[in-house]
Parts: structure tokens; C-alpha cells; sequence
């Protein structure tokens, strides 16, 4: 199975996918997750990246579609992923249908959590992540065991640059701006699949199993 997680910052598309990931025993590919690899190792193209991610802004099509590109070739992958953050344009989404027709693969569900902005604003200004694996926390909704260690693997939990009031306000427009547009695209190619993101996050994936079911 082949799917696309949509949805605005704070959505819930990470801890969705976490959850898919023991499910569908397929891999979650998040494109902003390997970004912040890329920045932490210091590699050039994580310095580039930093700049673009820091003030919410896109980080450009063709470094991202390079990513993805050699990410799905990965062996993991053959019998499918998800992908968590990724098309976020229209360009993007293009180049993905291509490099999947090249080998004869398709997208089989664009799974698009919907959740108002008040509700993103308080779900992304009280997000935690690990250090190590990446798992999304919430001070509030979704707090660790014990504070600022993270529950799967004892990593350290930190507050990300861009979960600060300015960059989160810039991130919510760079998506209505460009990745918003993909909504339609997809539902004009018949594999959109619109799921209430609202409420505890059981419920919301109570919603997705029916979706892919
Ligand atoms: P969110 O919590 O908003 O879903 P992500 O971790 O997916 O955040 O992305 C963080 C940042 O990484 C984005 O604001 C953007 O700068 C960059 N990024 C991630 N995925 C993409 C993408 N597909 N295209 C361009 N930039 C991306
Ligand atoms: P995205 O990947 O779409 O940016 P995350 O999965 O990182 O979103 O979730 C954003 C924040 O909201 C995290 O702090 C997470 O713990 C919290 N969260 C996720 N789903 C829910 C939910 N259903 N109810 C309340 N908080 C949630
Ligand atoms: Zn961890």
C-alpha cells in the first residue's frame, strides 16, 4: 500500500503515520524528519535547508524530490510506504506520479486530516519530539511518562525552532498558500480521502482504519 499523509502543520500526521507504521508494517517516510537529519549532521544541504525551514518556508522542489527519489528505492519500501509531509506542492506531486510511473507504481490513498487552526496553533505551540526517533509529543495532550524523556526510546524531547508563535503562523500560511492547493488535485484524480482530525488521537485513527479498509 501506497499513501499520502495531507494535512496542515499540527495535524497529527506524524503520530498518525507512528501508529500506521505498526498497522500496515510499511515504512513512514517524513520529509521534514530527514531534513532535520540532514541539518543535524551539518551536511550542506541540511545548512541550505535550515534557512527555508527555520523561517517556514518551503524548502525548493528539486531538494526534496531528490530525498524522496532515492528514499522509496530503499528495500523497505517495496511493498509500500507512507508518505508524512510530502508532495507539499504541486510540482512536487508531479514528480512524484512520474518517478512512481516509471516503475509502474501508483498512489493508492492520499489520506488528508483536517483540524481547525485554533486547534493547530495549540497542538504545534505544545509539541515535544525526540531527539532520537522523532516521535511527536504534547506537553498537555499527549505528554510522556516522564517529562522530557521520550517514552519509546529515553531520548531527550526538545521544542523544534519552528514550533515558536512566529514561525508557526508563517508555516500555516506557506500551507494555505501551496500545499493546500493539493486537496483538489487529488480529489480531481479520485484518491482523496478527507478524515476528521478532531479529538483524542485514537479516534482519529479509528477513522483512518476505516478509510483504508
Ligand atoms: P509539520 O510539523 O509542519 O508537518 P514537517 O516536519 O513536515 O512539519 O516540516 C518541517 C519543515 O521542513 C517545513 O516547514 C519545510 O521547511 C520543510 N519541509 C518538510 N517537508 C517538505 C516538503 N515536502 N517540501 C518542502 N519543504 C519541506
Ligand atoms: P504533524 O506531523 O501533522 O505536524 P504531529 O503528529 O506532530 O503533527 O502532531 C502535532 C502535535 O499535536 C503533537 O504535539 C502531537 O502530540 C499532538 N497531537 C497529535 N494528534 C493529536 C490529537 N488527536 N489530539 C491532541 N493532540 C494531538
Ligand atoms: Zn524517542
Amino acid at each position: 500500500m501506497k499513501l499520502i499523509l495531507l494535512g496542515p502543520p499540527g495535524a497529527g500526521k506524524g503520530t498518525q503515520a507512528k501508529m500506521l507504521v505498526q498497522e500496515l508494517g510499511i515504512p513512514q517516510i517524513s520529509t521534514g524528519d530527514m531534513l532535520r537529519e540532514a541539518v543535524k549532521a551539518g551536511s550542506p544541504m541540511g545548512m541550505k535547508a535550515k534557512t527555508y525551514m527555520d523561517s517556514g518556508e518551503l524548502v525548493p522542489d528539486e531538494v526534496v524530490v531528490g530525498i524522496v527519489e532515492e528514499r522509496i528505492q530503499q528495500p523497505d519500501c517495496a511493498d509500500g510506504f507512507m508518505l508524512d509531509g510530502f508532495p507539499r506542492t504541486t510540482a512536487q506531486a508531479d514528480a512524484l506520479t512520474e518517478m512512481l510511473e516509471k516503475k509502474g507504481l501508483a498512489i493508492d490513498h492520499v489520506i488528508c486530516i483536517q483540524v481547525d487552526n485554533d486547534e493547530l496553533i495549540r497542538r504545534l505551540s505544545g509539541r515535544r519530539t525526540c531527539r532520537n526517533c522523532m516521535a511527536p509529543y504534547h506537553v498537555e495532550f499527549n505528554p510522556p511518562q516522564k517529562e522530557g524523556v521520550c517514552d519509546k526510546c529515553g531520548g531527550e524531547l526538545y521544542q523544534r525552532d519552528d514550533d515558536r508563535e512566529e514561525a508557526i503562523r508563517a508555516r500555516l500560511k506557506t500551507y494555505d498558500a501551496q500545499t493546500r492547493p493539493l486537496i483538489e488535485y487529488y480529489e480531481q484524480r479520485g484518491l482523496l480521502r478527507p478524515v476528521d482530525g478532531s479529538g483524542r488521537v485514537e479516534e482519529v485513527f479509528g477513522r483512518i482504519r476505516q478509510v483504508l479498509r
